[in-house]
């Protein structure tokens, strides 16, 4: 069986005392041996969340993968590695769509944080005029092929590929535990074909788009969704912590 793993993405939000504050109210809610709960936050906040994390597993958002140099702005797996970072989110949509993010570049990611002992949670998902052209099987083969290029079967247990379909994302409009749960399914049966079953039955996936403590039980219900990737409603300590509570 795989554990469940369950990630905020607070994205560009909270400062430090902010952080600090959600970690009082949260951690020790988090508390179980039967899974993962963490959040992924913004570089600055790092320290502040790993100083204050007992329980919630801490996430970086993104990364490079080069481990130093002419890259202004960035961050990479040698520092988070140095703050004690064990979890990145790398590819999410916003990323591809606002910040150059390719397939290309998430798979010299991935690579660098499995090098380094760190899991990656690989985003992937389909646009809306995709998904309603039919294509969303199409682009998640294009998708996955690209990031996981070359990554050897015996490495997938260390990896978490998040599912989020952009047009689910804040938007309210989550989509069906239905349609979640076939592509969810559709991203195991594309691993399967990439690197064979044991490793397609040791990945874990998640749902992210607009899931809320009203949601997560139907969607954490189905076989092949093991966790999700939650923005919105991570960023409430109440939430969250119910969204934990439903869950552990
Ligand atoms: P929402 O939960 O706000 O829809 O965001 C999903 C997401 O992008 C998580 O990475």
């Amino acid at each position: 069986m795989r554990d469940i793993i369950i990630v905020g993405n607070w994205k560009m939000n909270k400062n430090n005392a902010e952080t600090k504050a959600f970690f009082e109210a949260v951690d020790s809610v988090a508390k179980t041996n039967k899974g993962l709960y963490g959040v992924g936050v913004p570089f600055t906040d790092l320290k502040t969340a790993l100083e204050a994390a007992d329980n919630l597993v801490v996430a970086a958002e993104n990364v490079h993968f080069e481990d130093s140099g002419a890259f202004t702005g960035e961050v990479s797996v040698p520092m988070l590695e140095e703050l004690g970072v064990k979890y990145c989110i790398i590819g999410h949509s916003e990323r591809r769509a606002m910040f150059g993010d390719t397939d290309e570049t998430v798979n010299k990611k991935a690579k660098k944080l499995l090098a380094a002992g760190m899991t990656p949670i690989l985003c992937v998902g389909e646009t809306e005029e995709e998904y309603d052209n039919g294509k969303t099987k199409d682009v998640l083969v294009e998708q996955l092929n690209g990031s996981l290029k070359d990554i050897p079967a015996a490495d997938y247990e260390n990896i978490v590929i998040a599912y989020e379909p952009i047009w689910a994302i804040g938007t309210g409009k989550s989509a069906s535990v239905e349609i979640a749960e076939d592509c969810c399914k559709l991203v195991r049966d594309v691993v399967k074909d990439m690197v064979g079953e044991e490793a397609a039955e040791k990945v874990r996936i998640q749902y992210g788009g607009s899931v809320k403590p009203g949601n997560i039980v139907e969607y954490m219900a189905q076989p092949d969704i093991d966790g999700a990737l939650i923005g919105g409603a991570s960023l409430k300590p109440e939430s969250f912590i119910e969204i934990i509570e439903k869950t552990k």
